[in-house]
């Protein structure tokens, strides 16, 4: 596609454009919320290819979800073509598993690694304190893995930190670091954090490597730079070069002190040009700090600072009640955003009674809005600061009748049921990774007790293997009870099997239904009277819908590069790797093309998103600015960045709301009015019901009259609309939407025929044994080697 430079840059401000023509020294692009820093970055990747002729490949950019990276790559890709998808567009922990992978060896990880996600991490942690016979009371496990993460983000090692443990308790924080590092790599694992830090090492470690990622990203792009931790930061410094610091060492004598690093530090400093508000910090909590921001003048001597000041989002009137909370926070920079839009409506006030009043309000005011085609469901959205607080809503709008999805609560892939099936997928995978083979060990119930596990961990000890080693190796020799030992045959038997299928090169929707089936999961959950098993199979569906639905459309990535150890599309491991990586606002549907549903979230997941029209819920002290928040004047600032950030998503509607009585816990309490609030001035407000001030009213407690104890499943209509998109028949049952994976022919092949596989391509049969389901063959596949085929489950076809 030859692009227009002239109508890439049609409509925009002076500064938007020159943002987008800006080249050379690095660039920072800060603005307040909804003036087109996104909108800028995507056009200044469409420019840099369509017009300063920069490959795809040259470019990375870096936003802060896996939707919003989806985003940028399909409107860059509306502007260029499809040209667009060999850049990276991607967060910063998928560009860093992909660095990873290709670098695996030099760091002692095989390419295959597992990633571990908060609970993995909260459990091997547990793991861990269990074996330095840790106080779970004095010492809580889960403070130790939040410590760890935050010494991470601080690129600090497990040995920079013991070095500087001073009193008891750190000495004991970073005995269990120790340990727990030394857990991961056994496991062959990296969590969360370790996937930044780690990839950081590496380029500082690797002159060599640094080069050749210098040399390839000539541009880097970052969006929400605001929230970018210290990690980050180091990560971007590394990757584009050209501060201080990379310049090459010398002796006294001239000489390079290493010539790679030199090396690397020649390449010239790739084009930056990161973008982010201040005044939108709001994950300190993850370290984030705003300092990246504030000091990339400093860091960068060289930079171009540019200002946005125009909101093309919202109204006027929204955009004064922004400025006037967000003015009140002394650390910052004054900046002031117009539009030239029209005022609008006033901001819509409500105090209620209660919560159920609160969400009363608003489903008959969306009720009211819709009537009066003002709006759509798919237009509004409810924010609010805590995810338990959508329960209330969900009740009255089920009751009501109002379509909505919730993003975040209890995700779908922390269901203990999703877990367990997938810790399945995860061993088949890679072998060696312990917590999802411990998780899975005793699940289903199969009579590998709590001692039989401590044999093997004896053994593992003793015999300095690895967990999954010793599995292998324990039996009765090892003192291990001969009913146990039977246990743990079967279970190594049954997983060999498994294991066969995935060597087939069976993708990951048939494994996953050799793996309900064979290891009598689904059985046992399909032969309980519970009804909450009958959710569990409903939610085990689903799992299979996802991974049918990703094996019909895996995708499409830029193409290979040489050395690239990133797993095959379509593969088990890669199935596993978006799953693992798929971040809270990832959840959000899809619009289904007709009027679409009230989307609810909490505020730290509406960042960067808008909509027509916004309900601020939950306006109290003590709910929103934060109870912790209340006496810190820190925490207070980081709230009402928050509270612009939910103000500024609104368009041209905007809604705040209180209630006088909420239980917390059960029990009712009594907030007053959020300061945030009273922070915006009276006169644009249009208040609907003021409410009897925070006066206790004085009836009594009604315990949530119209709940009806009623518990919504959380995850809102989220589980419906996939299963019927992707079986058949919405009705067809557990049984129909299993069967189309295996009831794929098993094919009867005799040796000497030429067989097609979807990996391996093509093959001859050199041999042959068992029949119907067990029916095997050994099949030759020139370069791609021998392999041995569980026909039922392997893709081949007989030519
Ligand atoms: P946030 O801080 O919330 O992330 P942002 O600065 O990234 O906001 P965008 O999301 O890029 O802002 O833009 C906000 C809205 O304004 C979008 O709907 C965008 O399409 C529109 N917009 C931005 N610039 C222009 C322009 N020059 N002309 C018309 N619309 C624009
Ligand atoms: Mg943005």
């Amino acid at each position: 596609t030859v692009i227009d430079p002239a109508q890439l840059l049609e409509g925009m401000n002076d500064p938007q454009r020159e943002a987008v023509l800006h080249a050379g020294a690095p660039l920072l692009i800060v603005a307040g919320a909804g003036s087109g820093k996104t909108r800028v970055l995507t056009h200044r990747i469409a420019y840099l290819l369509g017009a300063r002729h920069v490959q795809p490949g040259e470019i990375l950019a870096i936003t802060f979800t896996n939707k919003a990276a989806g985003e940028m790559r399909e409107r860059v890709e509306q502007l260029v073509g499809p040209r667009a998808r060999a850049m990276w567009v991607s967060t910063f922990h998928s560009a860093c598993v992909r660095i990873l992978r290709r670098e695996s060896k030099l760091l002692g990880f095989t390419s295959s690694f597992s990633i571990y996600d908060s609970a993995d991490s909260q459990r091997l942690m547990g793991l861990v304190c269990r074996d330095l016979d840790l106080d779970p009371k004095q010492y809580p496990p889960k403070s130790f893995t939040s410590k760890i993460s935050n010494l991470k983000n601080e690129l600090i090692d497990e040995e920079t930190y013991s070095a500087q443990a001073a009193n008891p308790t750190e000495k004991k924080l970073a005995e269990a670091y120790f340990l727990y590092q030394r857990r991961l790599r056994e496991a062959n694992a990296l969590d969360f954090d370790d996937i930044i830090m780690t990839t950081v090492n590496l380029l500082q470690a690797f002159p060599a490597v640094a080069e050749y990622y210098r040399r390839r990203f000539r541009h880097i792009l970052v969006d929400e730079y605001q929230d970018t931790n210290h990690a980050q930061y180091m990560l971007v410094r590394e990757l584009s070069g050209g501060t201080a610091t990379a310049a090459p060492k010398r002796t006294v004598d001239g000489d390079l002190v290493n010539p790679a690093a030199a090396a690397a530090a020649e390449v010239p400093p790739a084009e930056l040009c990161v973008v982010g508000d201040a005044d939108q910090s709001i994950y300190a909590f993850r370290g984030a700090t705003i300092r990246n921001i504030l000091q990339f003048e400093e860091d960068y001597p060289n930079a171009t600072t540019i200002l946005l000041e125009q909101n093309y989002r919202s109204t006027q009137t929204i955009l004064s009640a922004a400025n006037a909370v967000i003015e009140r926070n002394t650390s910052r920079r004054e900046k002031k955003l117009w539009t030239a839009g029209e005022d609008g409506e006033k901001v819509v006030g409500y105090v209620a009674d209660d919560e159920h009043g609160e969400a009363q309000f608003i489903a008959d005011e969306i009720d009211r809005l819709t009537d009066a085609g003002d709006a759509r469901p798919g237009d509004v959205a409810i924010f609010y600061r805590t995810n338990a607080q959508s329960r209330v809503f969900e009740e009255v709008f089920i009751r009501v009748g109002l379509p909505y999805k919730v993003v975040g609560g209890v995700r779908f892939y922390e269901r203990k049921e999703v877990r367990d099936v997938l810790a399945y997928l995860r061993v088949l995978s890679n072998p060696e990774d312990t917590v999802p083979l411990r998780r899975i060990l005793n699940v289903p119930k199969r009579g590998i007790g709590d001692r039989a596990e401590a044999m093997i961990d004896a053994l593992a000890a003793r015999e300095r293997i690895s967990f999954a080693q010793a599995l292998v190796r324990v039996d009765e020799a090892y003192g291990m009870a001969s009913r146990s030992a039977n246990a743990v045959k079967k279970f190594n038997t049954l997983m060999a099997g498994l294991r066969q299928i995935v060597e087939s090169g069976a993708g990951p929707a048939a494994v996953l239904e050799a793996v309900l089936e064979e290891t009598g999961y689904l059985a046992e959950l399909q032969s309980s009277t519970d009804p909450q098993d009958e959710t569990r199979v409903e939610n085990l569906q689903e799992l299979a819908s996802v991974a049918l639905e990703y094996e019909q459309d895996p995708g499409e990535r830029p193409e290979a590069e040489e050395g690239d150890a990133t797993p095959p599309l379509g593969s088990l491991a890669d199935f596993l790797e978006r799953v693992a990586l798929v971040a809270d606002s990832d959840q959000i549907p899809e619009d289904d093309e007709g009027a679409g549903v009230i989307t609810m979230m909490t505020l730290h997941t509406a960042k960067g998103l808008e909509f027509p029209v916004v309900f601020l819920t939950g306006m109290e002290d003590g709910i929103f600015p934060h109870m912790r928040a209340l006496n810190q004047v820190k925490e207070l600032e980081e709230e009402r960045r928050l509270a612009y950030v939910g103000l500024t998503r609104a368009r041209q509607r905007l809604y705040l709301t209180r209630s006088v009585l909420r239980s917390a816990w059960g029990q009712p309490s009594y907030n007053p009015a959020s300061r945030f609030l009273e922070e915006i001035p009276e006169p644009l407000v249009d208040w609907k019901r003021k409410g009897a001030a925070s006066a206790p009213p004085s009836r009594g407690y009604s315990g949530g009259a119209g709940s009806g104890g009623f518990t919504a499943g959380s995850g809102g209509s989220r589980g419906g609309s996939r299963g019927a998109a992707t079986t058949a028949s919405p009705k067809a049952g557990w049984g129909q939407s299993a069967r189309r994976v295996t009831e794929r022919e098993v094919v009867g092949l005799a040796v000497g025929d030429r067989v097609t596989h979807d990996t391996f391509g093509l093959g001859t049969v050199v041999a042959t044994a068992g029949v119907g389901d067990k029916a095997q063959a050994t099949v030759d596949f020139g370069t791609a080697g021998r392999k041995q085929l569980l026909l039922r489950y392997a893709p081949v076809e007989k030519l």
